[in-house]
């Protein structure tokens, strides 16, 4: 059988946003090894929900921001520069647009990046909460080894796991990620 797994996304009022074909894979019925998604299959199937799910978050927030906020005008573009966004899921590619700053704003920079306010970081904290859990425990290479087996991670997206500066910034890290996601 041919298994297509398509993401959906819809606005409040029903609009599509975008749909998309995530994954797309054979399966036979006759062997154990065949019977439900094998861990490549999974990965890519993760990754492919996470990029069209932060590109249409992305697109949305543009969306909300492309005019000004005091006046309403319509701002003009400025040009466009790239953003990737490292998460437990891949590492997504985004166009980060810049756009002129309206006249009526007060006197800085002539121009801005919306996505910039979004995006905070460029790292997602599930991914820094994971990076910092299992480096805690074991080592660089075999965190970078586990994360690697079960999640769409590339060991790009991890290289932040090595310059971290010893001990006491890990134990910053952790205390700080294990308030966001409590065990
Ligand atoms: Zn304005």
């Amino acid at each position: 059988m041919r298994v297509q797994i398509q993401v959906r996304i819809v606005s409040d009022d029903e609009t599509v946003l975008s749909e998309d074909v995530i994954a797309c894979f054979d399966k036979g019925d006759d062997q154990l090894e065949e019977i439900g998604l094998s861990l490549d299959q999974a990965k890519t199937m993760l990754a492919g929900a996470q990029t069209s799910l932060v590109a249409a978050q992305a697109a949305s927030f543009l969306t909300r921001h492309r005019c000004c906020e005091r006046c309403g005008r319509h701002l003009q573009s400025k040009g466009r520069c790239r953003l990737l966004f490292r998460t437990a899921f891949g590492t997504i590619p985004l166009v980060s647009p810049r756009l002129h700053r309206c006249a009526c704003q007060p006197a800085g920079s002539k121009n801005f990046s919306p996505l910039t306010a979004l995006f905070t970081e460029h790292t997602a904290p599930e991914l820094l909460y994971l990076e910092t859990r299992w480096a805690s425990l074991v080592s660089y290479g075999l965190t970078v080894g586990l994360l690697k087996d079960v999640l769409p991670v590339d060991a790009s997206s991890l290289s932040d796991l090595t310059p971290w500066g010893g001990p006491d910034r890990i134990k910053a890290r952790f205390d700080r990620f294990s308030r966001i996601f409590p065990r």
